[in-house]
């Protein structure tokens, strides 16, 4: 292929790549976002609390507020208090309990100045007189939620990196922040290149088979939290393939199948570097998935001059912000679905889950294998296994194209380079994709 970065065209391990793509540095994209919107992303920014949580000394129970003062020791006759008022959630009172006073209270009600205990109402009952109650001992403090107990004002209440669910969600409108500074996306295009494939809904020739690639590589995507442009299919013609291929440098990444290995087709990586972008890995000891390409392009951004509705119909997705430099991080799959996947979820995943703000988290389980496996060669080896609990069950492996498989598997089961034979019994490593 006549690439001139030295050693390029070494075959390269899985560790040793995984290595590589981490030492690169990524510069997530901060964004301000509606509250809503901000489902399942990262904070960029700490959320503080805008008051102390909660704000005023509140009642846990529905009840009478009492001052403890007024409260008989453990042993002696219950005491009379006076009701004087009621509050309830929602209402405020400033008028100061005066000693043998009580005034009913509900839960979530402010106590009013003075009281400092509430007797719950199981616990009270009818005195001498009409408007009194009898209370009996006991430390009725426990039931106020005092001012500040939870959180103080100016309190991180939410930490930068954090995930943002329906707990964080509701801390947030809690505290007022309606606006969350968010890591944003990573807006990441797709492409599948190959004279053979076609559409679904296309109704396919004998020799052309349908692109399935761009439909997992979209669920792969969408389960890491990027959005997805996808850029279709591109015949194996150079001219096609740069120009879609300058489409997708302007995304924070590019996943492109196919095309990626020395046959007399295989244009893409070549083409890759034209376009300005370093490879940086072109061959990978792993099976399945040997043509794997990883390279940093100068991300491209759209020329004024082109219209927002034409850019919209290439890239069928809103257009990424004028102007905005950086990279754009290629990497190439080989066109056999499994391969493309197993190199997905092992490489671009981890990149991209930094391109989001996150950490990398590599979903590996520990498990028991169930039936003999023989010994490995010499490239890293994911084999689809159904998993039931901890029991590893390997599928039958029937080559990189075989999606049938891959879909009843829950994990992939790594064999280390020339990993000697192993027996039933034998503790194994999964890599966790889903729950069956
Ligand atoms: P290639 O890496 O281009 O040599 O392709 C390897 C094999 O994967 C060939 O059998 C292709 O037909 C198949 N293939 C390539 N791209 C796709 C795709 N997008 N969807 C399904 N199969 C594909
Ligand atoms: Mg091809």
């Amino acid at each position: 292929m006549g690439m001139e970065t030295p050693g390029l065209d070494s075959l390269i391990g899985v560790g040793q790549a995984i290595e590589l793509i981490d030492a690169v540095s990524v510069t997530p994209r901060s964004t301000l976002k509606p509250l809503r919107q901000a489902l399942g992303l990262r904070l960029a920014e700490a959320v503080m609390a805008d008051r102390d949580y909660p704000p005023f000394d509140k009642s846990q129970m529905d009840g009478y507020a009492v001052r403890q003062a007024d409260v008989p020791a453990e042993g002696s006759a219950p005491a009379a208090l006076k009701v004087v008022g009621e509050v309830a959630a929602g209402q405020w009172s400033d008028r100061p309990l005066e000693p043998g006073q009580a005034v009913a209270i509900m839960t979530g009600a402010p106590l009013p100045p003075g009281a400092d205990g509430v007797v719950p109402i199981e616990q009270v009952r009818p005195g001498p007189a009409a408007d009194q109650i009898l209370i009996s001992s006991g430390d009725w403090r426990r039931m106020v939620s005092w001012r500040g107990a939870d959180g103080k004002k100016g309190q991180t209440v939410l930490q930068a990196g954090q995930l943002i669910g329906p707990a964080q969600m509701a801390v947030a409108a809690m505290v007022g922040t309606g606006m969350l500074r968010v890591w944003d996306r990573p807006r990441v295009a797709i492409l599948s290149t190959g004279d053979e494939l076609v559409e679904i809904g296309h109704p396919p020739s004998p020799w052309q088979i349908r692109n399935s690639n761009n439909s997992m590589l979209y669920g792969l995507l969408r389960q890491m939290n990027a959005d997805v442009v996808d850029l279709g299919i591109s015949p194996d013609r150079p001219d096609d393939l740069r120009s879609v291929l300058r489409d997708g440098l302007m995304h924070d990444a590019l996943l492109v199948s196919g095309g990626m290995s020395m046959g007399k087709y295989d244009f893409v990586p070549k083409i890759l570097q034209e376009l300005g972008v370093r490879l940086m890995i072109t061959k990978l000891r792993i099976k399945p998935g040997k043509p794997f390409v990883f390279g940093i392009g100068p991300r491209g951004d759209i020329p004024p001059e082109v219209d927002e509705q034409a850019y919209a119909e290439i890239a069928r997705a809103p257009r990424p912000p004028l102007g905005s430099a950086g990279s754009c991080y290629v990497f190439g799959l080989p066109g056999n679905p499994v391969s493309a996947f197993v190199c997905t979820v092992r490489f671009a995943w981890r990149l991209l889950a930094r391109l989001g703000g996150g950490p990398v988290i590599e979903p590996w389980r520990d498990g028991i294998l169930q039936q003999d496996l023989p010994a490995n060669g010499p490239r890293e080896f994911y084999l689809p296994a159904r998993m039931e609990g901890e029991k590893v069950y390997p599928l039958n492996w029937r080559g990189s194209a075989d999606l049938f498989t891959l879909a009843g598997a829950q994990g992939l089961l790594v064999r280390p380079e020339n990993a000697p034979a192993i027996a039933a019994g034998q503790p194994v490593r999964i890599l966790h994709l889903a729950e069956s």
